[in-house]
C-alpha cells in the first residue's frame, strides 16, 4: 500500500527518537539482562505505546498499520521493541470487551503512561502451544476469583503494573467445545506480587524480561473479568492477529537493519585486493535477503490493512508473521556471515540482534503451528493435532 504523509512523518519521527539510543546502549542493556526503562518511558511521554487507544481515551486512535510502523523503526534502528510491544495488542482485548467502567478507569491511564499494561500471560509450562489445555484456574468464591496455577515465558511481568491473565473458570471435561470455559482476568500486579503472586526471572539468550509465574491462590476481585466468563479464549484470539502482524513488523525492521549493516559492512572490507561484496558469493545472498524482507513488508501492510478495516485477517496475519520471522532470521544469518569474525564480536551488535530475532521462529506462535494452521484453515487438509 502506498505510504501516506502520517506514515512518513511517523516514520521519521520514531526514527528521531531512536537516535537517542544508539547501538551502545542496547549492548549495554544486553550485557546486564537489563530492561530498557529509559527508552520505554521516552516512547510513552512521546505517546506512542497509546497508539492504539481510543482518542477519547487520551490516546492517538491511530491504526495496526502506523501501530506496526512505530515498531518496525525501533527495530530497524538496532533497538528491540519486544521490551513494550505487548501494550499495543493486549490493550486490544480491554478496549474491544471491557466494561466502560474498566476502559474509563484504565485507559487514560495507560496512555498517559500512569499504569503499565505490558504483561501478557498464556503460556503454561505442561501445555504450552495447546493452549486451551492450560491448568491455571480461577474459582468463583463471592466477590473474587481464587487463582491457583503456574505459568512460563511471561515477559515483563516485573515491570508492568497489569498483567492480562488466561484462566480456566469451567473445568474441560464440563464444557462442549475445549475453548469454552477459558476467561481473562486483569490482574493488579502492584496489589498481587507477594500475596498469592510470587515472579521468578528466567535468563534467557537474548535481554528479554520474562519470567515465571507462580499463582497460590491469588486472590483476584470479581471486577477484574473481562468481559462474559468463559469466553476469553475469543477475546484472545482476537488480539493475536494484532499481535502477529505487530511482530511481523519488528522482524521487517530487524531484517533491514541486518540486510544495511551487511551492505555497509561489504561495501568497506577489503579482502583480495578488493570489496568483500564485490564477490557474487557475498553479494547475492544479501541481495536475497533483501528481496525477502520486502516480499515480508508486503503481506504485513496486506494483513495490517485487513486487520483495520475490521475484516477477517488471520490467515494474512499468520502467513505475514510465518514469512517476516523467516526473512529476518535469514537476514540474521547473512549479517554474521558477510561480517565473518566480526559477526561473532559484541561491539558490531550483529550477534545481538541475531539473538533477539531468532524468538520470532518460535514466539509468540511457532512456525510449525503456522503451518498448521495455514494447511488446516486455508487449505482444508485435516487438522493434524
Ligand atoms: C522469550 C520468550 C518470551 C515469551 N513471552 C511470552 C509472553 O509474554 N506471554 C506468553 O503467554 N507466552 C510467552 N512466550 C511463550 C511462547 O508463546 C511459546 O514459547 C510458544 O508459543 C511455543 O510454546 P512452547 O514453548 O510451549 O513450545 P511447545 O508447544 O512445547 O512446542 C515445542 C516445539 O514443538 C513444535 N510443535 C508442538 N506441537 C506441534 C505440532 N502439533 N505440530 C508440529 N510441531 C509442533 C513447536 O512448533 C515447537 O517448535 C514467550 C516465549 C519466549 C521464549
Amino acid at each position: 500500500m502506498p505510504a501516506t504523509d502520517l506514515h512518513r512523518d511517523l516514520r521519521s519521527a520514531v526514527r528521531d527518537l531512536c537516535k537517542a539510543f544508539p547501538d551502545s546502549y542496547w549492548r549495554a542493556l544486553d550485557a546486564e539482562r537489563a530492561y530498557p526503562d529509559r527508552f520505554v518511558k521516552a516512547l510513552t511521554d512521546a505517546g506512542y505505546l497509546a497508539a492504539l487507544i481510543p482518542e477519547e481515551y487520551g490516546g492517538s486512535g491511530l491504526g495496526v498499520i502506523e501501530a506496526s510502523i512505530i515498531l518496525e523503526e525501533i527495530n530497524r534502528s538496532g533497538g528491540n521493541a519486544g521490551a513494550c510491544h505487548a501494550q499495543m495488542y493486549t490493550m486490544g482485548t480491554l478496549l474491544r470487551h471491557g466494561s466502560d467502567v474498566q476502559k474509563r478507569a484504565l485507559l487514560p491511564k495507560i496512555a498517559s503512561g500512569e499504569l503499565r499494561l505490558q504483561a501478557f500471560g498464556v503460556t503454561e509450562p505442561t501445555t504450552g502451544s495447546d493452549t486451551t489445555q492450560l491448568k491455571t484456574t480461577a474459582t468463583r468464591r463471592g466477590d473474587r476469583y481464587i487463582v491457583r496455577g503456574q505459568k512460563v515465558w511471561i515477559s515483563r511481568a516485573e515491570h508492568s503494573d497489569l498483567l492480562l491473565l488466561l484462566v480456566r473458570t469451567t473445568p474441560i471435561d464440563a464444557v462442549k467445545k475445549r475453548t469454552d470455559g477459558l476467561s481473562i482476568l486483569l490482574v493488579d500486579l502492584r496489589e498481587a506480587v507477594g500475596r498469592g503472586l510470587t515472579i521468578r526471572p528466567i535468563r534467557t539468550m537474548m535481554n528479554h524480561a520474562t519470567t515465571e509465574l507462580f499463582f497460590d491462590d491469588l486472590e483476584v476481585p470479581a471486577s477484574a473479568l473481562v468481559g462474559e466468563e468463559g469466553l476469553g479464549f475469543r477475546y484472545v484470539i482476537d488480539g493475536l492477529n494484532a499481535e502477529r502482524i505487530l511482530i511481523a513488523a519488528e522482524c521487517v525492521g530487524d531484517g533491514r537493519w541486518f540486510v544495511d549493516r551487511a551492505t555497509r559492512y561489504a561495501n568497506a572490507r577489503v579482502v583480495f585486493n578488493r570489496p568483500i561484496g564485490q564477490n557474487q558469493g557475498v553479494q547475492f545472498p544479501i541481495a536475497r535477503a533483501h528481496v525477502n524482507v520486502e516480499a515480508a513488508d508486503l503481506m504485513r501492510f496486506r494483513a495490517a490493512d485487513l486487520f483495520d478495516r475490521g475484516e477477517p485477517c488471520g490467515a494474512e496475519a499468520n502467513m505475514a508473521k510465518l514469512l517476516a520471522a523467516d526473512a529476518s532470521w535469514e537476514a540474521a544469518n547473512v549479517a554474521v556471515q558477510t561480517h565473518g569474525g566480526f559477526g561473532f564480536a559484541e561491539e558490531y551488535d550483529v550477534e545481538r540482534k541475531f539473538r533477539e530475532t531468532r524468538l520470532y521462529q518460535v514466539a509468540p506462535i511457532s512456525t510449525n503451528l503456522i503451518l498448521a494452521y495455514v494447511a488446516e484453515h486455508v487449505l482444508g487438509l485435516p487438522r493434524s493435532y
